[in-house]
């Protein structure tokens, strides 16, 4: 291929070039609209003070200089402060908007990121190239430019659940040629510049730390910084607005042009563009961050029309699947059947799940019920502890992590051991003494608990599920699982479930909605141990939204899930938008 005819640009210097004039025409853009805003400021004042003091004109004296040049100078100082604070803290603001981190190679699914990326980068000729994950389950990506100046792509774990491999290297080859065509340096410029106001509004708003009173000191603290934090956000909605405006639409399409020369892949862009804008896009509060997206976080409404062609910073998702299909010669409507066919293709070789309940083969089940005697066993020998209450009677048999963090716990509160059939004050134990040592020095409390199951006491067996990895119980088949991996199994959907799994999540969710119905359908939970640091686990509802409880240890941040509670929770996720 001609090398003419290429969009991709002939070096890294040109580039850099490239930055250095977007970077000029920002400043001076930033500085019209700062001119124009204290210019209009000045004349509002100006015509109050004729209204009140009629006769003088203020626009015919000779003052008018000195009020253009005062005006030309804040303008200026304006625009400088807001270009250099966007510098240094833009990209920090955008990463920490979307809690993007860095991928776990470790993770099947990030790996494939992570390669992806590389490849790209070499055939694209980048000199580097970071990765982000955004804990999201929504589907969407983006490219900026890091801090310390080199490119990146972040890609939501709804993305990457979502995407087949050819429609991630699409994905990547889109963000790719956004960074090779200086589109990312320019939007990671004007996201930088309206960030300045976004969290200039956040600081007004939030409430200082120490207000956690009732809601009668928080209106008061909010009435003072409101006008202001609306002031603040006016400006940087109005901003954002003006420097997208101005910048072309084409840009979108451009780099479609270019991911495609890059993955020679019309078809996979086309799809998993479509895919972002089925799913939900929507990424939290970050309307400034929009021009950086693949699909825009609301892209659902955008129109075809001359207002919206004026104010969207992507073209409408149809326009951008005709010209694509029209590469391949194909039609916008055999692209959206091509993904149908491929989801019904995944959802017929999903493995199905089966409720706890339900029988295993004869073999498992002894084996299971093997391990549950020995679990058992165990659970005589740790759980020996008793404490005695205020009225004398004793109280347990509880294990160790679970004695010592009983609210009534105290190293002078009496204790008894059932084994060692001794009774005394809990600071004349050494067990426990070494217990609340380690509590200290943040260790496990009793080396004995760690790593078994909370519930039955067995082993914990290191697992695989959805790609994220868990431990589970063999014998009652409980999964703990880190807060953080929760968004990547509800995004990745590798199972189905039987029937009876989802006959138990419709309960779970007529109880959602009923809450007289709650206390019979979920579970009593009693206080178990963390099988991390063996201090007792929190009985809390999962989320506001799903308020069923589980067990969670806030000091590991892991959730401990009964038997079928995660597949449930899978199931009423799925069911959400149905
Ligand atoms: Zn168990
Ligand atoms: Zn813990």
């Amino acid at each position: 291929m001609a090398k003419t005819q290429s969009n991709l640009p002939a070096s890294y210097w040109e580039l850099q070039k490239k930055q250095k004039s977007i970077s000029a025409f920002l400043f001076i853009l930033l500085f019209v609209f700062y001119l124009a805003a204290f210019g209009l400021l000045l004349a509002v004042i100006l015509l109050g003070t004729q209204v009140f003091l009629p006769g003088s004109n203020p626009f015919s004296s000779p003052h008018f200089y000195l009020y253009a040049a005062g005006i030309i100078s804040i303008a200026a100082a304006v625009t400088v402060i807001n270009f250099l604070q966007a510098k240094k803290t833009g990209t920090s603001y955008i990463l920490s908007n979307l809690r993007a981190y860095p991928p776990d190679p470790g993770d099947r699914y990030h790996l494939s990121f992570i390669n992806v990326a590389d490849e790209m980068k070499i055939s694209s000729g980048l000199p580097r190239l970071k990765t982000y994950i955004i804990p999201s389950v929504n589907v969407n990506s983006l490219s900026l430019l890091d801090r310390d100046n080199i490119p990146a792509i972040a890609v939501t774990e709804g993305l990457l659940a979502e995407a087949s491999r050819d429609e991630l290297q699409a994905v990547v080859a889109h963000e790719v040629a956004h960074i090779t065509k200086g589109d990312t340096f320019l939007f990671t410029l004007i996201c930088s510049l309206t960030a300045f106001y976004e969290k200039l509004k956040d600081s007004l708003e939030k409430e200082p730390e120490y207000q956690q009173g009732p809601q009668l000191s928080r209106s008061s603290h909010r009435s003072t910084s409101a006008p202001l934090a609306y002031v603040a956000s006016s400006i940087s909605f109005l901003l954002i607005k003006f420097l997208t405006m101005l910048v072309s639409q084409n840009r979108e399409l451009l780099a479609d042009a270019t991911a495609v020369e890059l993955s020679r892949d019309p078809a996979a862009l086309s799809r998993i563009i479509y895919k972002a804008w089925v799913a939900n896009s929507y990424l939290g509060d970050t309307s400034i961050l929009m021009p950086l997206f693949l699909v825009p976080p609301d892209s659902k409404e955008i129109a075809d029309s001359s207002w919206s062609r004026l104010f969207n910073t992507h073209p409408p998702v149809e326009k951008r699947l005709g010209l694509l299909a029209a590469m391949i010669h194909r039609s916008v409507e055999e692209i959206k059947n091509e993904v149908r066919h491929q989801e019904k293709l995944r959802e017929e070789s999903r493995r199905v799940i089966k409720a706890s309940t339900e029988g295993d083969s004869p073999e498992k089940e002894k084996a299971i019920l093997n391990l549950k005697e020995q679990a058992e066993n165990e659970l005589h020998k740790t759980e020996v502890w008793e404490i005695r209450q205020a009225k004398g009677q004793w109280a347990g048999p509880y294990t160790l992590g679970a004695l010592i963090s009983l609210p009534a716990f105290s190293p002078a509160v009496r204790v008894r051991n059932l084994k060692e059939n001794r009774e005394g004050q809990a600071r004349e134990f050494p067990q426990i003494r070494f217990a609340l040592y380690r509590q200290v020095k943040n260790q496990p409390v009793d080396p004995a608990s760690v790593n078994r199951c909370p519930v039955c006491q067995a082993p914990l067996q290191k697992s695989f599920y959805e790609g994220v990895q868990t431990k589970t119980c063999p014998v009652c088949s409980g999964r703990l699982v880190s807060m953080e991996d929760i968004e990547k199994i509800l995004a990745r959907q590798e199972y189905d479930f039987s029937p009876q799994l989802k006959e138990k999540a419709s309960l779970y969710q007529e109880a959602l909605l009923d809450p007289g119905k709650r206390n019979t359908t979920f579970p009593q939970k009693k206080l178990k141990p963390c099988p991390s640091c063996g201090l007792q686990l929190a009985v809390k509802p999962f989320n506001y939204y799903y308020v069923f409880p589980v067990y969670k240890c806030y000091k590991c941040r892991v959730i401990w899930f009964e038997p079928d509670e995660l597949e449930i929770l899978q199931l009423l996720f799925k069911g959400r938008d149905e």
